[in-house]
C-alpha cells in the first residue's frame, strides 16, 4: 500500500509546482516581492519533488516484495468452477493424493492447496494435512507473489508480519521456512501448493524438486477439468467421465483406467466393435523394430483374432492412423475413402469388414500413444456428436494414463531412497504401522531386522564416498534377491537397512538373515578395479512376542545389532534370545 500512498502525494506535489509555475508566469512584474517568494517556493517544490521521484524510483526497483498496484491474478478462473459438485470432487480427489503424497516425503511437512477466487481477489484454502493454515490469503499478499515460484524459499524470520497473513499468528521460533508451488492454468496462476517446514535445512532439493512435481500434477488436473468443461457438450456426458476420473486409482494397473473407459464408451456410443490400441514401449527392439508398435489393450463387440494383447503396425494400418494424424479419423464406408490401408494387419481376410468407422487418437502429454476405435456393420455413419464426445473421451483417457505416469514416478521419488532404490525412513515406518495393523487382524507374526555395515567409514575413508555409496547400493540389491516380494526393505539411515518379514516368527526368520549375512560377507566389491570386502551386523525382534508396539520392536532389533557388532560383528542376534 505504501507504494501507492507515494505515487499520490508525488502527483500532489506535481500539481502544485506547475501551479506555482504558472502564477509565476501570469503574474505582472510589478509585484517583485511576491514574484520573489514565488521564486523560491518553486525552488523548494523542484527539490521536494525530486527527491520524492528518488524516492518511487529506488522503491520500485530495489524491494520487490512490494506488491504490483495490480495483482497478477486477476483472470476469472470460471471453467472449473469449484462450486460444481463434480469437479469439486474431482479436484478433492486430486489435492488429496498430492497431500498424502506431501506427507510420504516427510513427517514435518505440513502442506496446503490454495485456489484464488477472483471476486473476493484471495487465494482460499482447498485443503490442508496439518490445520496450520488460514482460510483466505489476499492475492495481495507480497509474499505469495514473490515466493509462488520455483525454486524459492521464504524463511520467516525474514518478513513475520506478511507471513503471519499465510499462517496465522502462532509463536514462531524464526527458523521455519515455506517454498510454494504454483498451480497453473492456460499460462495463469491460479493459486498453489504451499508447504512449511519448522527448520529450513529441512527442505532440501529433492524436496523442492519433488513439489514442483506436485504442483505440476495438478495443474495438469485442472486443465483437464477445464478442456472437459469447454468441450462436454451435455452435463450428463460430463459427469459421466468425471465419474470415471475419479474413480481412477493412481496405483493400480493401467488395464484397469483402460477398462473403465471401455464402460463409459459403451454406455455412450452404439457400435459393433470398440477396439483401444496402445504404442508399446520399445523394450522388445525386434519387434518395435518390424514396425509392430500398437497393442490392443481392450475390445468390446464382435471377435476376430485381433483381440486383447495383439499387436500390429502403426504404419498401413487404419487402427494406427488416428496416431499418425493425431486428430480423429471418420469415414461411411473405410475401404473407400482409406483404400491403401489395412484394418490391422495386410493378411486379414476381406469378407465381414465394417464400413463405418469412427477412430480417435489418445494423447498423453502431447504425444499420440494411440487409438479409441468404433466400427459398425450396418449403413448408419457415425455422427458430428460422436465424433466431438469420442475425441473428448481420447483425450480424457490420455490425460488419466498422463497421470497415472506423473503419480508413478513422483510417488517413487517420494517414498524410495534415491541412491539404494530402497523405501525411504518416512515410509518404511507408515508401512510398518499398516502391517502391525494387518498382523493384528490375522493374527499373524513378523519378524522386525536392523542391519548397520560394520566399519563402513574406513570404506569412505580408504576408497571415497562414491565407493561408499556403490557399497550401499550392491548391499541394497543383496537384500531384495534374498526376500519375498512381500516383504519390506528400506534405507533405515545412512549404511542401516531395516526389514520386515511378514508372517513369519524370528526364528524362522533367522535362516534369512543370515544368508543375507552371509551373501554380503562373500560378495566381491568391485569399482573401478579397486576390490573390497565388507560385512553386515543385523539385529531381530518379533511381533508381537517381543511387544506390539512398533518404536520397541525397532528398539530392540536396534539393541540386538549392537550385541552383534560387540561380539565382532558380521552375524545376526534375536533380541532377548540368550
Ligand atoms: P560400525 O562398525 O560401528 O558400524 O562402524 P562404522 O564405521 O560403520 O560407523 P557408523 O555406522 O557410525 O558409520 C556410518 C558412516 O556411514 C558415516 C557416514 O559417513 C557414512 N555414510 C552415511 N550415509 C552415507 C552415504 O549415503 N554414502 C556414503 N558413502 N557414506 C555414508
Ligand atoms: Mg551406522
Ligand atoms: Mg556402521
Amino acid at each position: 500500500m505504501s507504494s501507492m500512498v507515494n505515487y499520490k502525494t508525488f502527483t500532489k506535489a506535481l500539481t502544485l509546482f506547475c501551479l506555482f509555475v504558472f502564477l509565476y508566469t501570469i503574474i505582472p512584474q510589478k509585484y517583485n516581492l511576491i514574484l520573489l517568494i514565488l521564486k523560491y517556493t518553486l525552488i523548494i517544490f523542484v527539490i521536494i519533488i525530486l527527491m520524492m521521484y528518488n524516492k518511487i524510483l529506488s522503491m520500485n526497483q530495489g524491494d520487490d516484495v512490494q506488491p504490483q498496484t495490480k495483482p497478477e491474478f486477476d483472470i476469472m478462473v470460471k471453467d472449473y468452477s469449484l462450486d460444481s459438485q463434480m469437479f469439486k470432487k474431482q479436484f478433492n480427489f486430486l489435492a488429496e493424493t498430492v497431500l498424502s503424497l506431501s506427507s510420504s516425503i516427510s513427517l514435518d511437512c505440513s502442506s496446503a492447496i490454495y485456489i484464488i477466487d477472483p471476486e473476493k481477489q484471495c487465494f482460499i484454502l482447498q485443503t490442508e494435512n496439518n490445520n496450520k493454515f488460514v482460510e483466505s490469503i489476499p492475492v495481495s499478499n507480497p509474499l505469495v507473489n514473490k515466493f509462488n515460484k520455483k525454486d524459492k524459499k521464504l524463511y520467516q524470520k525474514d518478513s513475520p508480519e506478511k507471513w503471519n497473513e499465510i499462517f496465522g499468528h502462532q509463536n514462531w521460533r524464526g527458523s521455519e521456512c515455506a517454498i510454494f508451488c504454483p498451480i497453473i492454468l492456460s499460462a495463469n496462476t491460479v493459486g498453489f501448493i504451499v508447504s512449511m517446514v519448522n527448520h529450513f535445512t529441512d527442505i532440501d532439493k529433492k524436496e523442492h524438486k519433488f513439489h514442483n512435481e506436485l504442483g505440476s500434477f495438478i495443474s495438469f488436473g485442472i486443465n483437464t477439468l477445464g478442456v472437459l468443461e469447454e468441450r462436454a457438450n451435455s452435463e450428463e456426458n460430463k459427469s459421466m467421465i468425471l465419474e470415471v476420473l475419479s474413480d481412477i486409482d493412481f496405483k493400480s494397473d493401467n488395464q484397469i483406467i483402460y477398462n473403465k473407459f471401455k464402460f463409459l464408451i459403451v454406455s455412450m456410443f452404439k457400435y459393433d466393435r470398440l477396439t483401444i490400441s496402445i504404442k508399446k514401449e520399445s523394450e522388445n527392439r525386434r519387434e518395435y523394430d518390424k514396425g509392430l508398435n500398437l497393442v490392443i489393450k481392450v475390445i468390446d463387440g464382435d471377435k476376430d483374432l485381433f483381440t486383447e494383447g495383439v499387436d500390429f503396425p502403426t504404419n498401413g494400418s487404419l487402427h494406427g492412423l488416428p496416431v499418425i494424424k493425431g486428430k480423429s479419423i471418420t469415414a461411411s464406408n473405410w475401404q473407400e475413402t482409406y483404400n491403401n490401408l489395412f484394418r490391422f494387419s495386410s493378411a486379414e481376410s476381406n469378407e465381414n469388414f465394417y464400413k463405418p468407422i469412427l477412430g480417435v487418437p489418445i494423447i498423453v502429454n502431447q504425444e499420440n500413444k494411440g487409438s479409441i476405435f468404433l466400427e459398425r456393420r450396418s449403413k448408419t455413419t457415425f455422427s458430428k456428436m460422436d465424433e466431438v464426445n469420442l475425441s473428448l473421451i481420447g483425450r480424457v483417457l490420455g490425460s488419466a494414463l498422463h497421470w497415472k505416469n506423473e503419480y508413478e514416478k513422483i510417488y517413487i521419488d517420494a517414498t524410495h531412497d534415491g541412491l539404494s532404490g530402497l523405501l525411504n525412513h518416512q515410509t518404511f515406518k507408515e508401512r510398518f504401522q499398516d502391517e502391525v495393523k494387518r498382523a493384528e487382524r490375522f493374527q499373524h507374526k513378523m519378524a522386525i531386522m536392523i542391519f548397520d555395515l560394520d566399519k563402513f567409514k574406513k570404506v569412505n575413508d580408504t576408497l571415497g564416498h562414491q565407493y561408499g555409496d556403490y557399497v550401499i547400493q550392491t548391499v541394497a540389491k543383496i537384500m531384495l534377491d534374498n526376500v519375498r516380494a512381500v516383504d519390506v526393505v528400506a534405507r533405515y539411515g545412512g549404511e542401516e537397512f531395516a526389514i520386515i518379514l511378514i508372517n513369519t516368527t524370528a526364528v524362522m526368520s533367522n535362516v534369512v538373515a543370515k544368508r543375507i549375512v552371509s551373501n554380503i560377507a562373500d560378495y566381491k566389491f568391485s569399482m573401478d578395479n579397486i576390490e573390497t570386502r565388507i560385512t553386515i551386523s543385523g539385529g531381530m525382534s518379533e511381533y508381537p512376542t517381543h511387544t506390539k508396539k512398533m518404536k520397541e520392536l525397532i528398539e530392540y532389533a536396534d539393541q540386538a545389532m549392537y550385541e552383534t557388532k560387540q561380539n565382532g560383528g558380521n552375524d545376526i542376534t534375536i533380541h532377548n534370545s540368550q
